[in-house]
């Protein structure tokens, strides 16, 4: 316990309201309600500084998925830090932790991803395969195809480049986004956007816009194409089977790079090791991070083909973070790994935790404000509708109703998030059957008080 633990939560809300610039929140948010101060945790649950415990629906930002508290991962990181608290892995030197981690990454990894360049999180790991895929072409003699297909409403970071992958326009508005050379597609949300089409034509239509943006764009341009297997920070969008096999044709006829951003549904979320393997495609690149770690400490990577990893090898890559490969980062990266396996943490997500939710969540879908409820392995969505039938949006503000029914979960002591009209979960891996009945009733009652 810290000594700032022990002052008054409205003392610790004052401090926090005058010098603390909060991501994604606005000041008025933080003056009038002060902030919800969290001063521990343990398993799925956190305490805050009124001593309430709050089920975690989020796993933090998507990340701690063996849950808060693990003794293991803090002994790892002590002994790390007495032995090499930091040494760089710039002009030719290593660590044993980086080295360890990438050979296990390249075990973990479909196909020939066998190399690894580390970041700090998502959003730079992204950054470097702007770069890096950039590179590749100039390498190969084709400077001019340099274009990144994206996604509206995917997300892939707040840096200025992961921000300019994404395809969020509240964040292309702030700053000057995108860069040059980033395109977009529409996203595959069938629930919002398919009309009269069956999931299934819906997905291969959507998938074919690639086909057309290639073609308006010019095939010899474009680099390569960036999703998130399944979108997490848009709102969950689960998208329909024939979606990703489509791109991955298109990818493969057109010859295009295809990164896979596993920043979520990494290691483990879907039941897999990874998002691509439950959706069936190949990437070429996958941005991993937060489950990386379990959130326990910083650290993100780009995992490359051997082919990438050559050609950019044959070069000098001048690019690279201080943090590149952190050693404690990656000896607590490597426990975490660890703890997954050994624990048997993606069958209980296959076949215990997974199934469970999804019977439960799907439950939520004969609530009156609820049109569309999903889950794949331990994420899920809910649609909030005033009109099932026409799955119209709340008219003035699509995003209240969405804001109230967050603030009435955590009222509850539940930490489910919003996404606009649409609620999503991601719990730890590790949440049991009880705790997700605990999880789902207390969401029915958020949404009860929402009517
Ligand atoms: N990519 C995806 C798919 C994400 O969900 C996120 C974060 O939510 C990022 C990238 C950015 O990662 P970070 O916040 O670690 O920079």
């Amino acid at each position: 316990t810290t000594v700032a633990n022990h002052l008054p939560t409205t003392e610790l809300q004052a401090i926090d309201a005058a010098h603390h610039m909060h991501p994604f929140t606005t000041g008025k948010e933080i003056n009038e309600n002060g902030a919800r101060i969290i001063t521990s945790a343990k398993g799925v649950w956190l305490k805050d500084s009124e001593g309430q415990e709050i089920l975690d629906g989020m796993a933090g930002l998507w990340c701690v998925n063996i849950g808060y508290g693990r003794p293991e991962i803090a002994d790892v990181a002590a002994r790390q830090m007495r032995e090499l608290p930091f040494y760089n892995t710039f002009f030719q030197t290593s660590h044993v932790p980086a080295l360890m981690l990438a050979k296990k990454l390249a075990e973990l990894a479909p196909g020939d991803l066998n190399h690894v360049f580390f970041a700090n999180g998502g959003s730079d790991a992204n950054d470097t395969n702007i770069r890096m895929v950039r590179t590749y072409w100039a390498e190969k003699d084709q400077p001019e195809r340099d274009v990144i297909i994206s996604r509206w409403n995917g997300y892939h970071g707040s840096t200025i480049g992961g921000a300019s992958l994404g395809g969020m326009k509240g964040m292309h508005a702030q700053g000057g986004l995108p860069i040059p050379g980033i395109e977009f597609i529409d996203e595959p949300n069938w629930w919002a956007e398919g009309g009269d089409q069956t999931p299934e034509e819906f997905g291969l239509a959507r998938a074919r816009q690639l086909e057309e943006k290639i073609k308006e764009i010019g095939p010899e341009k474009v680099a390569a194409f960036i999703g998130e297997p399944i979108q997490g920070a848009g709102g969950v969008i689960i998208p329909p089977a024939t979606y990703w096999p489509e791109i991955q044709r298109i990818c493969d006829k057109y010859g295009i790079l295809l990164i896979a951003d596993e920043v979520i549904c990494g290691f483990g979320r879907t039941g897999n090791w990874f998002g691509s393997q439950t959706m069936g495609i190949k990437p070429d690149i996958m941005t991993v991070a937060k489950g990386l770690s379990a959130g326990y400490v910083p650290i993100g990577a780009s995992i490359v083909s051997d082919e990438i990893a050559k050609v950019i090898g044959d070069t000098e890559f001048n690019h690279g973070y201080t943090y590149s490969g952190h050693p404690v980062a990656c000896a607590v990266a490597l426990e975490n790994l660890r703890i997954l396996e050994e624990e048997n943490v993606l069958e209980h997500v296959r076949n215990v935790a997974g199934p469970h939710l999804k019977k439960r969540w799907e439950e939520l879908a004969e609530h009156p404000l609820v049109g569309e409820a999903r889950v794949e392995g331990l994420m899920g969505s809910i649609a909030l509708t005033p009109d099932k039938a026409t799955r119209a949006p709340f008219a003035a503000d699509a995003g209240t109703v969405g804001y109230i029914c967050r603030e009435r979960c955590f009222a509850n002591n539940i930490v489910m998030r919003h996404v606009g009209d649409r609620m999503v979960i991601a719990p730890p891996l590790v949440i049991t059957c009880e705790e997700i009945d605990i999880f789902v009733d207390r969401a029915r009652k958020s949404l009860d008080e929402c009517l």
